[in-house]
C-alpha cells in the first residue's frame, strides 16, 4: 500500500520534493480512520503535516485505504532520506545519451552531465584513481587494461566512468564508447538469448572502442553471463581496445566470480577509491555549496556549518550531498539562515545514521592512551586519583556513545556494579560544567572516537 502511495506522490509533488519531504517517511499503521506514520524528525513532520497532508490523503484514500487524518510520530529507526543508498532519490539531473555510441541509443546507458572531470573533487584518497581515469580518458596508446576501479558506496566510481566516457567522446566523436552497468550487460545478454539475436550482441560489443562496466560484481554468480562478459573482454583486449571496470571490492575479493576472470580482472591497472578524508570531505561540499547558492540565491549559510557536515558525516559522498541538498532546500522553504542549529535539527536523522558506532572497549582503549595509563589499569581495582578520573571519563563515553546499559558497562569495566558507573557518570557530567579544559578534553577523546 505505501509503495503505492509513494509512487503516486512522486509523480504528484515531483521526484525533488518527493526525495527532500515524502521518502523519509513511513508508513506504521492504519486505526480508525488515522494513518501512523513516522518521520525521522520533528521539523520533517511539522512541514509534511503543513504541506503535505491533502496529497498524502489522497493518495491513501486512491489506495484503497480509509484515512481521515495523518498522526506524526517521531522514530528514530526511520530510514534516513538520503543516507540508504539503495532507495536513495535519482536527484532531478538532467540525463543526455551519449552521442556516437554505436549508432544505437539503447545499447548506452544514459551519461549524467554532472559527472564531469570539472565536476570531480581530487583529494588524497582518490588522486590515484582520478589520474587513472584521466589518463584513459585521454585515448592513446592503451598502457594499462583494463582500468580496474573499486572502492565503497558513493566514493566516486561512476562519476568518474562517465567523466571518462564523456572526454574520451569529447575528444574523439568517431570512438565508439559505450558505458554500462554489468546488470544492464546481463539484461541485454538475456534478451539477446531469448530473442535469438546473440550474433548482434556479441557483435556490438566487439566493435567498441572503449567499454566500461560498472558494477561488475553484480554478475558474480551468473554464470552464462559471466562466460559472455569473460569472451566479450577478451576479444576487446586482444584487438587492443580499451576497457575499463569497476566493482565495489578487489577483483581477488569478489566471490562466485570464475577464477580466470578474477586473473583477467586483475591484469592491468588496479586503482582503490579510498574513503574520504575530511579535507576532501570539505572541498567536496564547498564546491556543491557554489552550486546551490546559484540555485537558491540569498541564502545565508553560517560560519561552521561546512565544517560540522565534514566531520560528522563521512559514510559516503552521496549522503553528503543530500544533506546539504536538504540543507538548502530547508532553507529556502523557511527563509531560515542554515546556521548549526537548523543543520543539527533539520539532519537529524542523517546524522544519526552516520554516527560510528563506538564499542566501549575502544572508547577504555582511547582514554587509556590518551591519559597515558595501561589499559588493565584502567579497568583495574585501583583507587588512585589519577587512575579515577579517566575511568569515569571511560565510563562517561561509554554511557553517551554506545547503547550499553549501565550493568554492561559495569561488566566491562572489571565487573563494576551499576551504581558505581552511574556514580562515575554523574560526576563527570557534573565536572564537565565547571570545568572547561575537562570539557574541551572529553570533546576531543569524543571526536576522536567518531572518525
Ligand atoms: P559510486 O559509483 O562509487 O557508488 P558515485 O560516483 O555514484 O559513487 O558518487 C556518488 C555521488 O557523490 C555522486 O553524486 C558524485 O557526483 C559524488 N561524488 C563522489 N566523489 C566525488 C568527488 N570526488 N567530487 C565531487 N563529487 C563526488
Ligand atoms: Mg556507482
Amino acid at each position: 500500500l505505501w509503495a503505492g502511495v509513494r509512487s503516486e506522490l512522486e509523480a504528484r509533488v515531483g521526484s525533488h520534493n518527493f526525495a527532500t519531504w515524502i521518502a523519509p517517511l513511513d508508513l506504521r499503521a492504519i486505526e480508525g480512520g488515522a494513518a501512523d506514520i513516522a518521520c525521522p524528525t520533528r521539523f520533517l513532520s511539522d512541514w509534511v503535516s503543513r504541506h503535505y497532508t491533502r496529497p498524502i490523503l489522497d493518495a491513501l484514500s486512491r489506495q484503497g485505504a480509509e484515512v481521515e487524518r495523518l498522526n506524526f510520530t517521531i522514530a528514530t529507526g526511520t530510514r534516513p532520506a538520503a543516507a540508504a543508498p539503495a532507495q536513495a532519490p535519482e536527484q532531478p539531473a538532467p540525463r543526455v545519451p551519449a552521442r556516437g555510441i554505436m549508432g544505437d541509443d539503447e545499447m548506452s546507458a544514459p551519461l549524467d552531465s554532472r559527472f564531469t572531470f570539472d565536476n570531480f573533487i581530487v583529494g588524497k584518497p582518490n588522486e590515484l584513481a582520478h589520474a587513472a581515469a584521466r589518463r584513459v580518458a585521454e585515448g592513446g596508446p592503451v598502457t594499462f587494461n583494463p582500468l580496474f576501479l573499486y572502492g565503497g558506496v558513493g566514493l566516486g566510481k561512476t562519476h568518474l566512468m562517465h567523466a571518462i566516457a564523456r572526454e574520451r567522446q569529447a575528444r574523439d566523436p568517431d570512438a565508439r564508447v559505450l558505458y554500462l552497468s554489468a546488470e544492464q550487460f546481463m539484461y541485454r545478454f538475456v534478451r539477446a538469448l531469448r530473442e535469438r539475436t546473440v550474433m548482434n550482441f556479441k557483435e556490438l560489443f566487439r566493435t567498441v572502442d572503449l567499454l566500461m562496466v560498472d558494477d561488475v560484481q553484480f554478475i558474480a554468480g551468473k554464470d552464462s553471463t559471466q562466460e559472455e562478459f569473460f569472451h566479450t573482454f577478451n576479444a576487446l583486449v586482444d584487438q587492443g581496445k580499451q576497457i575499463v571496470i569497476s566493482a565495489d571490492r578487489a577483483p581477488g575479493e569478489i566471490k562466485d566470480m570464475e577464477e580466470r576472470i578474477r586473473s583477467r580482472l586483475s591484469c592491468g591497472l588496479i586503482v582503490d577509491l579510498h574513503p574520504t578524508d575530511y579535507e576532501l570531505r570539505l572541498s567536496i561540499l564547498q564546491s556543491k555549496t557554489d552550486l546551490f547558492r546559484a540555485t537558491y540565491p540569498g541564502l545565508t549559510l553560517c560560519d561552521g556549518v561546512l565544517e560540522f557536515l565534514a566531520h560528522r558525516i563521512t559514510s559516503n559522498v552521496r549522503v553528503l550531498e543530500g544533506a546539504l541538498q536538504r540543507l538548502f532546500a530547508f532553507a529556502s522553504l523557511t527563509g531560515h539562515d542554515i546556521d548549526l542549529d537548523m543543520t543539527q535539527e533539520s539532519l537529524a536523522d542523517i546524522l544519526r545514521a552516520s554516527d560510528r558506532k563506538v564499542s566501549v572497549e575502544e572508547i577504555q582503549r582511547k582514554v587509556a592512551e590518551h591519559y597515558n595509563i595501561r589499559l588493565s589499569d584502567l579497568v583495574g581495582p585501583k583507587r588512585v586519583r589519577t587512575l579515577a578520573r579517566p575511568r569515569q571519563i571511560a565510563m562517561y563515553l561509554a554511557k553517551q556513545m554506545t547503547s550499553r546499559s549501565l550493568p554492561e558497562i559495569g561488566r566491562r569495566f572489571g565487573g563494576r556494579d551499576h551504581t558505581t558507573i552511574m556514580h562515575g557518570v554523574r560526576k563527570i557530567e557534573e565536572l564537565r560544567r565547571e570545568d572547561r579544559s575537562m570539557a574541551e578534553d572529553i570533546d576531543l577523546l569524543r571526536r576522536a572516537l567518531q572518525m
